[in-house]
């Protein structure tokens, strides 16, 4: 039977990969995020035509526990349970501390973290229920390592493998995995957005914050996939990571071996 498979924010970027390649595998796949109409539709039409699942879209907003539950519904009104939960909605806010806007930190604290606890309590009763299921946190290097002038970014990150951890030991035995990916820097909407910010708070050109500051510590001077990281999430789901729980897996270049 074709596994039920949810993303959040996968209107985009590494979210539409990996709602791809689990679509192009037969899964059914719920897809989420913001963006214009046609567009998104567009998207879920292409999805549909790559596998034998169907391909469904919800627009639950990840600040709001309640449409989060409703995401998780319609899944199970549509496809009968969830196999594999993906948490990957984000955003990004460039700013020092002292200037950070409040309301910026408490919803990049929402949607990186605490959406995935939302789709985690509504998710864990029915993967218990079949015996099975794959949990799968979109972190980042952040979270393992910080950057100036990410604060809510880096502390949300940071929060999501503590998330990752403590899910994974509650559902071991439950044949339940809980692991987190941890991305260096992928080309996405979310990335090309903050070149402007952070070129204006380190007062240096646009392109010399892809080369000096993003792929500084990058060792391979190279942006990652996002190709690679669907690639990562479709195995943490394969039976062959059965034993992974509990960790992440860096795909960052090298980023955090130093
Ligand atoms: P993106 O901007 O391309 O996609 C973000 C997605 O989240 C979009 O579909 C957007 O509509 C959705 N989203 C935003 N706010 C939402 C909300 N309130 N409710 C529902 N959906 C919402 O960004 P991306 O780079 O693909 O980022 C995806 C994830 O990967 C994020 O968690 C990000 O932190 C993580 N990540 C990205 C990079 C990178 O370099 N791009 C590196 C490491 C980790």
């Amino acid at each position: 039977m074709a596994r039920t498979v949810v993303v959040t924010g996968s209107t985009s970027g590494i979210g539409l990969g990996i709602a791809r390649a689990f679509a192009a595998e037969g899964a059914n796949v719920v897809i989420n995020g913001f963006g214009k109409a046609d567009e998104i539709e567009a998207a879920r039409a292409d999805l549909d035509t790559l596998g034998a699942g169907t391909v469904l879209y919800h627009g639950a907003d990840m600040t709001k526990p309640e449409e989060i539950a409703d995401l998780i519904d319609t899944a199970v009104k549509a496809f009968g349970t969830v196999d594999v939960l993906v948490n990957n909605a984000g955003i990004q806010h460039v700013a020092k501390i002292e200037d950070f806007p409040i309301e910026k930190w408490d919803q990049l604290i929402a949607i990186l973290l605490s959406s995935a606890f939302h789709t985690m309590r509504n998710t864990i009763p029915l993967m218990k229920k079949t015996g099975k299921g794959r949990i799968i946190n979109v972190a980042s290097a952040h979270a393992l390592v910080a950057s100036p002038y990410k604060s809510a970014y880096v502390a949300a990150k940071h929060g999501i493998l503590g998330l990752t951890k403590t899910a994974a030991l509650e559902l071991a035995e439950f044949g339940i995995t809980v692991n987190a990916i941890c991305p260096g820097y992928v080309l996405t909407p979310l990335v090309e957005k903050q070149i402007p910010d952070t070129a204006r708070e380190r007062g240096i050109s646009e392109e010399a914050v892809k080369t000096d500051v993003m792929l500084r510590l990058q060792a391979t001077k190279q942006f990652v996939s996002i190709e690679e990281v669907a690639a990562t999430a479709l195995y943490l789901a394969s039976d062959a990571a059965r034993q992974i729980t509990g960790t992440h897996i860096s795909i960052d270049g090298g980023w955090t071996a130093q």
